[in-house]
């Protein structure tokens, strides 16, 4: 069958945007040229595939999963239902720590809970000079994030948080896009795709991000920073807690939604 004739088919159920970005993934081909030549003939086994695709994309299932990948910052990811989705507001947590880390020559860099390795790749890559370093507690996600690193110096080890790193260890900047979303959050029905321990944190959303703030110092280097992702009422708690942990300095920059997303703030140990 022509694809032009398949996508409108399938374009009244799934919607023309999705179906192309579908078929041209089954095909193998840019959407652009799919765009330009709908008189492209698909196989019977291309035929078939795309019809299961869109079914499980119908049931709800992202389509970065379906694919294996998402864009972020501008470079293809591999993810797998082992990892979060890389999102969008997430490149403010990178923006954020690339900016600070204007300022050190080679900085040490720890990105806790590292998913995909999209945040530690992203810094490595955009900063060759940082020596990054990413954690997580799933064996699956981080085999993921290694994958992605390929061609990088960045060095991935399990831990849940900072259980696993070293004492003694210190970095200039420790980033992290923990788990924030709260227990009972009916946001949690849109996400069932993804790996609960990657977004639930205990009943008001912030028991990790608490655990992060509070060690954080113990591991930064005498002018370090700790940048973390939060939710969007998260910006209050945060600053507190920034604050009773040490920081100076603290803020809480917005996304592109205009929402509270980001706080960082300075260690300065006297
Ligand atoms: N930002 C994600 C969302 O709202 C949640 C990610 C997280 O908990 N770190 O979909």
């Amino acid at each position: 069958m022509q694809a032009g004739r398949i996508l409108q088919e399938a374009g009244t159920r799934l919607g023309r945007f999705e179906a192309r970005l579908l078929l041209a993934y089954v095909m193998g081909v840019p959407v652009e040229k799919l765009i330009a030549h709908p008189e492209m003939e698909l196989s019977a086994s291309q035929e078939q595939a795309y019809r299961l695709v869109v079914q499980r994309r119908l049931k709800g299932e992202p389509y970065a999963y379906i694919a294996g990948e998402q864009e972020f910052f501008g470079r293809a990811f591999k993810v797998t239902p082992d990892v979060l989705i890389p999102r969008p507001d997430t490149e403010l947590l990178v923006e954020t720590a690339l900016h600070i880390l204007g300022q050190f020559k080679s900085p040490r860099v720890l990105d806790l809970g590292t998913g995909s390795g999209c945040i530690a790749v992203t810094i490595a890559r955009e900063n060759p000079s940082a020596r990054v370093t990413g954690c997580d507690i799933s064996e699956p996600a981080l085999r993921v994030a290694a994958g992605n690193a390929a061609g990088t110096n960045v060095i991935f080890f399990k831990s849940r948080w900072f259980d696993q790193v070293p004492d003694g260890s210190r970095f200039e900047l420790i980033v992290s896009n923990p788990p924030y979303v709260a227990e009972a959050s009916p946001y949690l029905a849109d996400l069932s795709y993804e790996p609960k321990g990657a977004l639930v944190s205990g009943p008001e959303g912030m028991d990790d991000l608490t655990e992060i703030i509070l060690k954080a110092p113990k591991f930064l280097s005498p002018c370090g920073w700790l940048a973390v992702e939060h939710g969007f009422d998260q910006g209050d708690p945060c600053r507190r807690q920034f604050s009773e942990a040490g920081f100076s300095d603290v803020r809480t920059l917005k996304d592109l939604g205009g929402h509270d997303r980001v706080t960082l703030g300075e260690l300065r140990k006297v």
